[in-house]
């Protein structure tokens, strides 16, 4: 809850979340206590029996969380909460589209939809649960909030925060234009792409190694509370030497990456026992063909991924910082990613090492680490300004003299 409260996912007053023991306790947040200070003693068990135990009144909301726990018994965690972009789709009745994005549709599935009844009632307890019992595991209450589920309290909590993001992109996306989402052929490329890699087992770590471990858990962990990656989307990998280099894990929560999470890559070889980011052939096509990239990082930052759902091109020519930065990003097709990374890869040059990879990330490439996450920043930045410009007046960009005189005096023509 705390989680939750901190990246303003709820308020002090809304939100609640449970857990079922395996003996049928349920553990609830209370009912009317301060949602940002809670501690393990303000948590209430109801027992089998109704029983309650606790110095609080359980949430107001336990009978919807008690009856999806009856009508599913694979759910063992239930989190509520009335995130601004998610009610935005609550009280527009509709629900957000998964299908923007792979990993979110990987994460969240599709999206149920339950009919509005009063805050409490038994009403609203049966049209919610009869909605999970549908197989949903992400539901839209109409005129009130969102509910997921999960057999944990994280997956509960990671399908919440994955299905904001892509809410968000989707709300920012359809500024731009018309929103492209995927079928289910393109959805299942993303699906068969984490081909098994061969492993090994390390003789020793370098001390190159052990800090780039270092660097690259701080650098998740800051674009995380940046707000540019989520608990389940986000890869970032560093050159350690001539054939080996680090990323980060698959399907670990990003905000608590730990330096042993990160996997080595050696001569196409997978540390023995971990599990490297579904993208390692493509980061790894990328520094076989690019000498002078020694760091690469994708995101699905809201801003500059709308860009990459609806083909809007983003145009650099806003502020010198963005010029300078980001120089030309294209859009790369979707799909292709999996089938032929050799095509990223030659994409990337001197003037080139951002790429919007449709309905899929924005790739960042550097010479370090921190050249790589400023250039992510700079790009969700620069396509948030972009986006909100449209509510203010058409972009009058930077003039060609101006650009050219850029050019000469920070990018050496
Ligand atoms: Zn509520």
């Amino acid at each position: 809850m705390d989680r939750l409260y901190r990246y303003r996912l709820t308020t002090t007053s809304g939100g609640n979340l449970s857990i079922l023991e395996e003996n049928g306790d349920l553990w609830i947040t209370p009912a009317a206590v301060d949602k940002g200070n809670l501690s393990p003693r303000d948590i209430i068990c109801v027992k089998t029996d109704e029983r309650v135990e606790g110095p609080h009144r359980p949430s107001s909301e336990y009978p919807f969380h008690q009856m999806i726990y009856e009508r599913r018994l694979d759910i063992r965690a239930v989190v509520h909460a009335h995130t601004p972009a998610l009610i935005t789709f609550s009280i527009a009745r509709q629900v957000p589209d998964t299908r923007i994005i792979p990993q979110a549709h990987h994460v969240c599935g599709e999206v149920g939809y339950a009919p509005y009844a009063l805050p409490g009632s038994l009403l609203l307890g049966e049209t919610i649960a009869h909605t999970f019992a549908q197989g949903y595991d992400v539901v839209i209450l109409e005129n009130h909030g969102v509910v997921t589920a999960g057999p944990d309290l994280l997956t509960a909590f990671q399908r919440l925060e994955t299905l904001d993001f892509c809410a968000r992109t989707q709300i920012q996306a359809s500024s731009l234009g018309t929103v492209n989402s995927l079928t289910d052929e393109q959805i299942a490329l993303f699906q068969k792409r984490a081909a098994r890699l061969p492993t090994f087992r390390p003789t020793g770590h370098s001390s190159r190694e052990r800090e780039l471990r270092q660097t690259i858990c701080r650098m998740v962990h800051r674009a995380y509370d940046q707000r540019l990656m989520t608990s389940t989307e986000g890869t970032v990998s560093a050159r350690v030497d001539v054939d080996g280099f680090l990323i980060t894990p698959t399907g670990q929560d990003r905000k608590y990456l730990a330096i042993e999470d990160i996997v080595l890559v050696r001569n196409g070889c997978v540390e023995e026992g971990k599990r490297p980011s579904r993208a390692v052939r493509l980061h790894r096509t990328i520094y076989d063909g690019h000498p002078e990239i020694n760091c690469i990082m994708t995101a699905q930052s809201p801003n500059a991924t709308a860009f990459t759902v609806t083909n809007h091109p983003l145009d650099t020519k806003t502020i010198p910082e963005s010029y300078v930065v980001l120089r030309q990003v294209p859009l790369f097709p979707y799909g292709e990613q999996y089938d032929a990374p050799e095509k990223i890869s030659a994409l990337l040059s001197k003037n080139t090492s951002v790429i919007l990879i449709q309905n899929d990330t924005v790739l960042t490439t550097g010479t370090t680490i921190h050249q790589a996450f400023d250039r992510l920043e700079v790009a969700d930045f620069s396509a948030l300004s972009l986006i909100d410009t449209m509510n203010v007046g058409p972009l009058v960009p930077i003039g060609e003299d101006e650009v050219k005189a850029l050019e000469e005096k920070f990018l050496g023509h």
